[in-house]
């Protein structure tokens, strides 16, 4: 089904994650339908759709949605009418994964990372407002069964570790009414009863999963929680990434080898300032509103797309400034769906866009 590759993708890239102008998630096309096969690419235009015909592939994966604004009229008028005309009338679903994949460690940016041999890579501008904290009270021999059933809905990951949680031994205390139907003691009678305190994190969007599963695994009828919103910055998700090459180089041959390494033409570039390269933060597609934040993290270059000339001045001698091209920075992230959906579904067909969907030429 349409809908098990999809929910495997917002596994790894939550809809949530996603920013408020996007419309990523399923743009066309039932989710119960059963899928033939899968065509990755980066843009779903119609000469996508027609290669998704002709490879007998009914779902398209693409990380930009063809589909951005509200569309009063599908008459054909326009390529994205036409688009989307052709996926519906050939049964094509379209699927995108956008801003969601740019924001999360694993995504759009991680590829581009790998490809010019970064480590120590961060989140450049992390989130804030993504995080909560549950607080539990459960008797103390059914501890460890509600805190698996918590982990397992994804409550407790803190960066690379999972299971998080914190406990501290305390006593309960409650009188059922006539209308309860205890657990533990009876109506009418304060008990007392040897509990833990639970406490872990988890991401805003789990709420009603972790919810669920701490009633379904909680033995007391009326289960003792509270949910508060935590401040801290979320490092497992936000805008653009850091990191820093193995040895350091001299500012020229870097973007010589950035040329090479990412099979770009043409890198429109800052002054080059006489610092040597170690430190290099990237964002793809769009990034030129966190030249603040490259330079504020001590970033040499600052790799990204769609630069504006004034945006360029904001180098400031600061840093080197690299417009490698949107598609171009992008264009990899076709390879990293292709790999992240081959490793679970082995099965299906999972073709690889051939269109090159880049509507700028260098001549
Ligand atoms: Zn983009």
């Amino acid at each position: 089904m349409i809908k098990d590759v999809t929910d495997y993708l917002e596994t790894l890239a939550p809809r949530a994650y996603q920013e408020s102008y996007d419309n990523a998630g399923l743009i066309c096309g039932n989710p119960t339908t059963k899928v033939t096969g899968i065509l990755v690419s980066l843009d779903c235009i119609e000469a996508v759709v027609q290669e998704a015909i002709d490879s007998g592939c009914n779902l398209v994966v693409a990380h930009h949605p063809i589909v951005f604004r509200g569309l009063k009229k599908i008459t054909g008028s326009n390529y994205v009418e036409r688009t989307l005309l052709k996926a519906i009338k050939n049964d094509i679903a379209i699927y995108a994964i956008h801003t969601n994949l740019d924001n999360v460690h694993q995504g759009v940016n991680r590829k581009i990372a790998e490809k010019i041999g970064l480590r120590n890579l961060r989140i450049l501008d992390p989130k804030k407002g993504t995080l909560s904290k549950l607080v539990t009270f459960v008797p103390k021999e059914y501890t460890d069964a509600v805190l698996a059933a918590l982990h397992e809905a994804g409550a407790g990951q803190i960066g690379n570790y999972k299971n998080c949680s914190f406990q501290i031994a305390g006593k309960g205390n409650f009188k059922p009414t006539d209308e309860a139907n205890p657990f533990v003691g009876e109506a009418g009678h304060q008990e007392q009863v040897d509990e833990n305190r639970v406490e872990l994190v988890f991401p805003n969007y789990l709420e009603a999963k972790v919810i669920q599963a701490l009633r379904n695994s909680h033995p007391y009828e009326e289960v003792a929680y509270y949910i508060t919103a935590v401040s801290n910055v979320n490092q497992e998700v936000g805008s653009g990434m850091i990191g820093e090459l193995e040895q350091e180089m001299e500012p020229l041959a870097f973007l010589d080898s950035l040329k090479r390494s990412m099979a770009i033409a043409v890198i429109r570039h800052t002054s080059v300032i006489p610092r040597k390269v170690k430190k290099v933060a990237l964002c793809g597609g769009a990034g030129s509103f966190l030249v603040p934040k490259a330079i504020q993290a001590g970033a040499d270059v600052f790799i990204s797309a769609d630069f504006k000339y004034h945006e360029f001045f904001d180098a400031e001698e600061r840093l080197i400034i690299a417009d490698i091209g949107h598609y171009e920075s992008e264009v990899y992230t076709k390879d990293l769906l292709q790999e992240v959906l081959i490793k679970k579904f082995p099965t299906f067909a999972i073709n690889f866009s051939k269109t090159v969907t880049n509507p700028i030429s260098y001549l």
